[in-house]
């Protein structure tokens, strides 16, 4: 790892830093240091670092928004890497969107609204990457990105960047072949079409409304803690068993989405943790449900 540190510092790879806590990098505020955070400025940067990266044989983990992930209290052993704006860029040719991985969902979504672009109004409530949306297949309102994803432009983990088609990346609820074969998103090609704005902007409008009035925004959290399990919602099971407003330390299941959990000042990875366990131990006692997590736990356990 040595190795790879001076490598980093003495190269052209981007901001390397050391020890790099976490938390700040989450929606949820939780998570230890990484060894390295790496944020390479361009493609080329990126490029270089991971066939460096594969060469010393180091692991590395791919950051969007942190708005899906419980990072562990321990950290990321390793190189965390996060992409840089020049990969936040946006390009709209007719009813096509050529957008890099950093790019902000959200803002994805307003922009195509206000092009006349329908497609994306699913995602104005989601508070993450293009990449990590890809890498999900984010989705809400009855949508998610596999009904508007064309292809995407992904780095390799040997440093080789390659064009999937959306078929190459065998989508499914909240899955997509990145869970088991990774690499890095750089960029992403979705199909809208042509719509009303102002029916684009009333649904968009009708579905922030909705989610003020049922999460809990003003709280750091990460989504929905766990995935609906067949036929079923989840937070619907987890109200029903009494468990909204459960704590373990100051992590809470929302009193006012039983799915979200929220750090209400301090809490740990563990906290949140216990609690997961907590809550599918008692959803799993009273249906017989095994509630699986939508958000993903990377780190040193
Ligand atoms: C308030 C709130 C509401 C939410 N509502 C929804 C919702 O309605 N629907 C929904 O689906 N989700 C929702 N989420 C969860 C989350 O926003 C999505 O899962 C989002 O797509 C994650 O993107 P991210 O950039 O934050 O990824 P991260 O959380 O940083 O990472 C998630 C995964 O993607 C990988 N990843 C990130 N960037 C890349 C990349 N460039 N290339 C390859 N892999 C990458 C990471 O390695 C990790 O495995 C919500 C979260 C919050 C906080």
């Amino acid at each position: 790892m040595q190795q790879v540190i001076t490598e980093l510092l003495n190269g052209s790879y981007g901001d390397v830093r050391l020890n790099e806590p976490l938390a700040p990098y989450t929606t949820w505020k939780i998570g230890g240091p990484a060894d390295v955070l790496l944020i390479p400025h361009d493609i080329k940067q990126l490029v270089s670092a991971v066939r460096l990266l594969h060469q010393h044989e180091t692991p590395w983990t791919a950051l969007g928004r942190g708005s899906n992930l419980l990072v562990s209290d321990k950290g990321i052993r390793g190189v965390a890497i996060k992409l840089g704006d020049a990969l936040e860029t946006v390009r709209f040719e007719g009813e096509y969107v050529y957008v890099g991985g950093a790019y902000s969902f959200i803002k994805l979504s307003v922009m195509a609204g206000k092009e006349g672009l329908t497609g994306l109004e699913f995602a104005g409530g989601i508070p993450g990457t293009v990449g990590g949306a890809v890498y999900m297949n984010a989705g809400a309102h009855g949508a998610d990105v596999s009904r508007i994803l064309q292809r995407v432009e992904v780095l390799l983990p040997t440093g080789e960047l390659v064009t999937l088609q959306k078929d190459d990346l065998a989508y499914a609820y909240r899955h997509s072949i990145l869970h088991t074969k990774p690499g890095i998103v750089t960029e992403a090609v979705f199909k809208l079409s042509y719509g009303d704005r102002k029916e684009i902007a009333a649904a968009m409008a009708a579905y922030k409304d909705r989610r003020l009035r049922t999460q809990p925004l003003q709280l750091a959290c990460a989504g929905s803690v766990f995935r609906n399990p067949e036929g079923h919602h989840a937070a619907k099971l987890i109200e029903e068993a009494g468990l909204k407003g459960l704590r373990v330390g100051d992590a809470e299941v929302s009193p006012l989405h039983a799915n979200f959990i929220v750090n209400t000042g301090q809490a740990t990875a563990h906290d949140v943790l216990t609690l997961i366990e907590q809550v599918q131990n008692a959803v799993s006692e009273r249906f017989g449900i095994r509630l699986v997590t939508e958000v993903l736990v990377v780190g040193e356990r």
